[in-house]
């Protein structure tokens, strides 16, 4: 019988003893992830920017009972250069040996603007933060994930990573980059244990869904610690095999 990732169910130990590295988790869909993953067992590495956010959900994971004693990495996507990178891959390998998942989580909205009118700058910028990082990072982390029995990548896309809605500019053309990225490794990857795919989250209750829409009501929104059953799936080993999908998550 195949699983339904929206509805995937699982023990409450299902990632224990996996490292996990997740990008972007001083906020929103990110953190809850985070938060998620380390109560099911993940010692979990915490990427940001701001070391204040990161610190506050360090603490509030080591005091979560039984959850393992996570880290973290500060590098600012939008600035930081190859050595930095470098120095994240290496970091881990010299820490952990090895790493069981990596989630590309870490995104910027960028303008809302027409293609006419959208600044080069901001453009360069979104492409950077939400498309070129995630593929360096991914390059420096492969020879730790090849080091893990199961590993795990998960690419964060969008409905507008498949459909070219206007005025979604810089945005949507980086997730629909994210999807041919994740493909590609997919299909690079068949004949060995790593496997890469992308989540849809659909509408989440977060600072871009609200900077995105600011006049939407939010309560009718589904809050980030509600959607996070596709991701535990897809870090899980009741997902081994599965490659080169795409989830609509709602
Ligand atoms: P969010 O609440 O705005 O969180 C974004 C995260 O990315 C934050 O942790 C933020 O760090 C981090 N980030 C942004 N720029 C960064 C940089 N230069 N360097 C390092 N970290 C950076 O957004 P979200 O809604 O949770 O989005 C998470 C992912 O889901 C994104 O990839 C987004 O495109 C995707 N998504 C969201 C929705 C939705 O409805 N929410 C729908 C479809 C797809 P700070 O805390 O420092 O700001």
């Amino acid at each position: 019988m195949s699983i339904d990732p929206k509805t995937y169910e699982y023990a409450n130990d299902v990632l224990k003893g996996r490292i996990i590295l997740i990008t972007g988790a001083t906020d929103g869909i990110g953190k809850a992830l985070a938060l998620h993953a380390a109560t099911l067992g993940a010692q979990v590495i915490l990427h940001g920017r701001n070391t204040g956010k990161l610190e506050a959900i360090y603490d509030e994971i080591e005091s979560i009972d039984g959850a393992p004693r996570p880290s973290i990495a500060v590098l600012d996507l939008a600035t930081a250069d190859g050595d930095a990178y470098s120095a994240l891959g290496k970091s881990i390998e010299d820490e952990f040996g090895r790493l069981d998942g990596l989630v590309h989580n870490a995104g910027i909205l960028g303008q809302r603007l027409s293609l006419e009118q959208y600044d080069p700058g901001e453009w360069q910028k979104v492409l950077h933060v939400n498309l070129t990082a995630p593929f360096v990072i991914t390059q420096q982390l492969i020879p730790a994930l090849r080091n893990s029995e199961d590993p795990s990548i998960i690419f964060t896309s969008s409905g507008v990573g498949r459909v070219g809605k206007p005025f979604w500019g810089a945005y949507s053309v980086s997730k629909f980059g994210t999807e041919s990225m994740s493909q590609i490794l997919a299909n690079e990857n068949r004949h060995t244990s790593l496997r890469s795919n992308c989540i849809n989250p659909g509408p989440v209750r977060t600072n871009m869904r609200l900077e995105a829409y600011p006049a939407e009501d939010r309560d009718a929104l589904k809050k980030p610690g509600e959607i996070l059953a596709a991701y535990v799936y897809l870090l899980g080993p009741d997902s081994k095999g599965v490659t080169g999908e795409s989830f609509d998550i709602q």
